[in-house]
């Protein structure tokens, strides 16, 4: 067997392993083997990173608007290059299918890059006040200067870029603090822009969340933060940086309720409430994951034999295989995470309809049988208040609750600590704006799921703040007499 491959970290333009040399093993969450090696940063990491992003924030938060647009073209052209690797390095590492990262997330990522560089100029754009004769108010837009991005394992490519992007268009300089669990897509990104990015304009680092995250978070040379990831890793990075306060962005977790009203097309509904939304290619691993469906009861019945018929038919597999409809869970912790409430589940009385396998009784070829498989599971219940309808599982489990009229329908999807995103189906445009209006969360899709706008941003449980680039610049207030 080949020795796995060992990545670094990215501080001031050099690949370095972490400064005291240890490591962390990367799992392939598809066979429970180890198949790479990814610095296990601490505090003199992270001070390392910090410093080399403090020393280049002068030169590139000056540089005119058209050069950093320039400069963020080449990434996109980077990635769009080298996509096809980066692609397979995620599968590989979180389970996400390759259908998805190749199909999907790799050329949204140069596209995101693009829009970036395009809106550079408006970075810069300030308001102007006229206080009467010999006197002018003006506004300036300023980055911040050293911008934080901790992203979550999930979906590394994309999140790293919607924090790396925005912020390097508005002028600050940027540490990516990649997720243990899967880093590599990471730092092999921070490995290939090192040929198009000044040093230290970019940095990434990778290490567990406590021992290189946690320094980072403290730093008062870190301006700014934009976690995504768990409501629990919120509240740690909201009181580690009391006492430096900085600007946060909270991206956080959900529970979100996909509406099915009787009048809606049965046929779009039942793929939009399963495949779309919670039997995804990345097994349900996904913060506005439509993990609570709500069906009207003309309709319940029928619903939930087409979500079986569905379920029944995904076949899960080697996420690198084209033919895979879904893949693994990424850890062996977070596998333990979301079996545990396949047990909760059934001794909270809720009826399983399908599913509820786990491990290697969950997938038919021997080679995977070390991967963490869950099959795609249905519970049914007419109660929100169990553990299955409240917590974030973030697997592929989906609880069907029924409701008879709208307002018990808006009433049961907003009785939840989460606020995330909320799907709608239905063909009347009186009950689709109405539910815009209702439903307490920061997206509302009607008739699809998962069609991503910006600004993603939650509501209650799931955060404050978004990434963009206005988000990552401050308005000075400035006043003249002449
Ligand atoms: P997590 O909170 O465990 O970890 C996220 C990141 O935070 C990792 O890089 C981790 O190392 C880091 N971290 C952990 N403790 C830290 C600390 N004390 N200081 C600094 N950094 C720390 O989340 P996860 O398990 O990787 O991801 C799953 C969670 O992310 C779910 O709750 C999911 O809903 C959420 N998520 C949200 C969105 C969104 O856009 N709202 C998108 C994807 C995932």
């Amino acid at each position: 067997m080949t020795e796995p491959h060992e990545y670094s970290n990215l501080i001031g333009g050099e690949p370095r392993p972490a400064a005291d040399g240890r490591t962390l093993d990367s799992v392939n969450p598809a066979t429970g083997e180890v198949w790479a090696r990814v610095p296990r940063g601490g505090a003199a990491d992270a001070a390392a990173a910090v410093a080399a992003a403090r020393a280049a924030f002068p030169a590139w938060s000056r540089l005119p608007a058209a050069a950093r647009a320039h400069t963020l073209r080449k990434v996109a052209g980077v990635i769009a290059a080298n996509a096809r690797e980066l692609a397979e390095l995620e599968t590989r590492d979180n389970g996400r299918t390759i259908n998805e990262t190749a199909g999907r997330d790799l050329p949204g990522m140069a596209y995101l890059w693009n829009n970036a560089a395009a809106e550079c100029a408006s970075a810069a754009e300030g308001r102007s006040v006229d206080f009467g004769p010999g006197s002018l108010g003006l506004t300036r837009r300023e980055p911040y200067g050293v911008t934080l991005g901790i992203i979550p394992w999930n979906s590394p490519i994309s999140t790293f870029s919607a924090k790396a992007a925005f912020a390097l268009a508005a002028g600050n300089t940027v540490i990516i603090k990649p997720a243990e669990q899967a880093a590599v897509s990471s730092l092999r990104l921070g490995e290939l822009l090192r040929e198009v990015l000044p040093p230290g304009v970019l940095n990434v680092v990778s290490g567990l969340g406590e021992e290189v995250g946690d320094p980072l978070v403290r730093s008062r040379d870190v301006d700014k933060i934009s976690l995504t990831g768990s409501v629990g890793t919120a509240r740690a990075i909201t009181r580690a940086s009391a006492d430096a306060p900085k600007p946060l962005a909270l991206e956080l977790g959900g529970k979100s309720p996909n509406i099915v009203f009787a009048d809606a097309d049965l046929d779009k509904a039942a793929p939009g409430v399963t495949t779309q939304a919670i039997f995804t290619a990345n097994a349900g691993q996904i913060c506005y994951g439509g993990s609570r469906v709500l069906v009207q009861r003309p309709v319940y019945d029928e619903m939930l034999r087409r979500m079986t018929e569905i379920a029944a038919g995904i076949r899960l597999g080697d996420p690198s295989s084209p033919g895979t409809g879904m893949g693994p869970i990424v850890s062996r912790d977070q596998f333990e995470h979301v079996t545990s409430y396949l047990e909760t589940g059934v001794k909270e009385g809720a009826e399983l309809v399908f599913g509820g396998r786990s491990g290697a009784a969950a997938i038919d070829d021997p080679a995977l049988a070390g991967g963490y498989w869950v099959e795609p599971t249905l519970f049914a219940t007419a109660d929100n208040s169990l553990r299955i309808c409240q917590e974030e599982i973030f697997g592929p489990v989906a609880v069907v609750l029924p409701f008879d009229t709208e307002e018990e329908a808006v009433a049961l999807a907003n009785d939840s600590v989460y606020g995330l995103a909320a799907g709608v189906w239905t063909r009347d445009l009186g009950t689709a704006q109405r539910m815009f209006r209702e439903l307490e969360t920061g997206t509302v899709w009607v008739n699809t799921f998962r069609k991503v706008l910006f600004p993603l941003e939650g509501v209650k449980d799931s955060g404050y703040g978004h990434d963009s680039v206005l988000a990552y610049t401050r308005e000075k207030a400035c006043v003249i007499e002449i």
